[in-house]
């Protein structure tokens, strides 16, 4: 630029100087120009004959300059040399003046540009260059941002994808990145997250499965772990025990209050001994199992040591009681007649008499009799408790059922002059054979209890989708103490009474278990001396 500018003035100079009128015009105009730049006029041979700085005699011979070498050479070129003036580089540029008004052919005028750091031009440059710095910072700016964007953003989705697995939200990043060992972390996160998602459903179903089944045992299951804490329980457990409290990480004690039980446990766990008992929790029995084993897990309290199950036995054990008194029973029942049949049989042929005879005969028939009825009502008792049935359930009149009860009964109410009604009517689905039974032992108890010329009523009627059928009489009635335990196996109201009419005692308990198995209900009201209504409900087959 300078040069360029060097160039530019020398040629403004000359210009000027074509125009002066005189020589003495030109060597002043040269000698008063600013001394902010250096221009001289010399001859052909370099001699200085005008020069803005120096006087022309005390100047130096410009025929060395680079300059004014070159013009003489044909090229006029601007050149660099170190000047004195300025006291640094300086660009010369060397041009020929032709002028007619001087001597000589022609003059060569020189002119020198100090190269030397221009601050006033630097700060006018400063706005620009500051404009320049914005605009290349702004652009640095967006530049890298849209650099750093295309890096972070799948960072960020990264960090959230990971957050997300943390929180057990399992997804894939459906994002692409541009730098391939992004995208490389971008997949193994996914195939991660993948196979986490797979192992965490895979547990979360076994953990379910597990629980299910645990759950839906009837069994309560307690697992304790080496340090005594308990490590697993079920459902059934907490019903054993009557709690709703979680009770893992517990000691045995904080599940069962029963110390007794505890320390029974607890023994059979310290010695390692496998035991079986039966204890009552509650109102219920239960078969209690301690079976030792080695699981180890990790850590102490995370192997298990010990089972301990609890089996509800309430029923079997009050079937073996009911069992076991029942065989009494019949033992006692049946030999009262027995040893009678024996007595009889024993005295028959010492009898004097054909009518004693005939007595003994007689009583040995009753007594067997008795005896048969009671097996038969056993048999009956037996055969409902094991649930064994000779037919299915079939729809039942009941008031064609009672008529025909009424006429089988009619000779032992006849006897006694006992009247029989029967009014209404109702259907139900049941066992005939055993409906007919309970219906023959009411109407029968009906007319064995009653007193001469009594009445029976049986009344039918359906209410509310259930089928009642009632069985009153005005007979000797029940004294309340009785009224609970009538339906009891063996339970006789009076025995000294009864032993003048057919009685076994398993009458009602046959009545009330058949009525239960055909999900029905059986109640009585009776005062002593005024009469009995016993009120049986079932499903009414509408
Ligand atoms: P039993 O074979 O002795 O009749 P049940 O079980 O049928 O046996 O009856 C039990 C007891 O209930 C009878 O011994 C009797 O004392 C009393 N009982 C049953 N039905 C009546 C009734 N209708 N009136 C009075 N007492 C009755």
């Amino acid at each position: 630029m300078v040069g360029e500018n060097a160039v530019r003035m020398t040629e403004v100079y000359k210009k000027q100087i074509d125009v002066m009128p005189d020589y003495v015009s030109i060597i002043n105009y040269v000698n008063n120009v600013e001394d902010n730049i250096s221009l001289c006029l010399a001859t052909e041979a370099g001699v200085v004959i005008a020069d803005n700085v120096y006087m022309p005699s005390q100047a130096a011979n410009i025929a060395s300059d680079p300059s004014f070498r070159a013009l003489m050479q044909g090229s006029p070129n601007t050149a660099i040399i170190h000047s004195k003036h300025f006291d640094s580089q300086a660009i010369v540029y060397s041009i020929r003046i032709e002028n007619p008004r001087l001597d000589n052919d022609f003059l060569v005028l020189r002119l020198g540009l100090s190269l030397h750091y221009d601050s006033g031009y630097f700060i006018m440059m400063i706005p620009i260059i500051i404009v320049v710095l914005l605009i290349v910072l702004a652009m640095t700016y967006a530049f890298t941002n849209t650099l750093i964007n295309n890096a972070i953003s799948p960072l960020t989705y990264m960090q959230k994808s990971l957050a997300d697995i943390n929180k057990g939200v399992y997804h894939q990043m459906d994002i692409k990145s541009k730098y391939r060992d992004v995208q490389k972390v971008i997949n193994e996160i996914n195939i991660f997250s993948s196979k986490i998602s797979n192992s965490v459903n895979y547990l979360n179903y076994e953990q379910k499965k597990s629980n299910f089944i645990l759950d839906n045992m009837s069994q309560g299951i307690i697992a304790i772990s080496n340090n005594g804490n308990v490590v697993l329980t079920n459902k059934a457990t907490l019903n054993v025990f009557g709690t709703t409290k979680n009770l893992l990480g517990c000691k045995l004690s904080n599940l069962v209050e029963d110390e007794e039980l505890v320390n029974k446990i607890s023994e059979a766990i310290e010695v390692r001994k496998n035991i079986l008992f039966e204890r009552e929790i509650s109102d219920k029995v239960y078969r209690i199992e301690v079976a030792n084993m080695e699981f180890e897990f990790q850590t102490e309290d995370k192997g298990i040591v010990a089972l301990v199950t609890f089996t509800d036995i309430t029923q079997e054990s009050q079937s073996a009681k009911i069992r076991s008194e029942f065989f009494a029973n019949a033992s006692h029942e049946l030999k009262t007649p027995l040893t009678a049949v024996k007595g009889f049989s024993e005295l028959l042929p010492s009898m004097p008499t054909e009518d004693a005879k005939l007595k003994c005969a007689e009583e040995i028939t009753k007594n067997t009799d008795k005896m048969l009825s009671l097996i038969d009502d056993m048999l009956k008792l037996s055969k409902i408790d094991a649930s064994v049935v000779d037919d299915d359930a079939e729809l039942i009149d009941l008031r064609k059922l009672a008529d025909t009860v009424a006429q089988n009964l009619e000779a032992l109410a006849i006897k006694k002059n006992v009247k029989i009604s029967i009014e209404g009517q109702g259907k139900m689905y049941g066992r005939k054979k055993q409906i007919d039974e309970v219906v023959t032992n009411l109407v029968d108890n009906a007319i064995k209890y009653n007193k001469q010329n009594g009445i029976v009523k049986v009344q039918i009627y359906d209410k509310n989708d259930t089928v009642f059928l009632t069985v009153e009489d005005n007979g000797i009635g029940i004294d309340s103490v009785h009224q609970s335990r009538i339906f009891e196996r063996f339970y006789i109201v009076d025995k000294g009474r009864n032993r003048k009419v057919q009685s076994t005692g398993l009458g009602l308990a046959i009545v009330k278990h058949i009525v239960l198995q055909h999900s029905g209900k059986i109640s009585l009201e009776s005062k002593a001396g005024k009469g009995t209504k016993f009120t049986v409900q079932f499903p009414s087959a509408k």
